[in-house]
């Protein structure tokens, strides 16, 4: 995952140190995260983070105007969790399944509390629509 050092840093420093959880989308072009947008989720009331799908629609929408594209989500766990949740795999695969078909690869970076860590994984969706999930290496720019 290529990052622009200076949204790595945003995405950091704008997540929570405690519950509840927390995230945002990435976006950029050419394969470079460039451009970052942080929520804090459509739901307070579990400790899952689950996106403001209308409010970023918006965003991304916004984004297109200037070039931009959408490119991931991140969000941000606690106690050192460095590993997705069965729940970060299920959405993400929904996620990926929603996509329109330009759309093959996201990623997906958590920030791991309390060392405020990014992780970064991708999915990818392959020609049999199966979505494959691996962790990724971080490449700041
Ligand atoms: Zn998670």
């Amino acid at each position: 995952m290529k990052i622009k050092e200076d949204v790595l840093k945003a995405i950091l420093e704008e997540m929570p140190v405690a519950p509840p959880e927390a995230g945002g989308i990435l976006g950029g072009r050419e394969d470079i995260i460039s451009i970052c947008f942080a929520d804090n989720g459509g739901n307070t009331l579990g400790c899952s983070y689950i996106p403001d799908v209308k409010k970023l629609n918006i965003i991304i929408k916004q984004w297109e105007k200037n070039k931009y594209y959408f490119m991931g989500i991140f969000h941000v766990h606690f106690f050192c969790v460095d590993t997705l949740s069965e729940g970060d795999i299920k959405y993400m695969e929904r996620i990926m399944h929603a996509m329109p078909e330009t759309i093959r690869k996201l990623y997906f970076p958590l920030v791991v509390q309390p060392h405020t860590k990014c992780v970064p994984y991708v999915a990818y969706k392959e020609k049999e629509g199966k979505i494959l999930i691996r962790q990724d290496e971080l490449e700041i720019l």
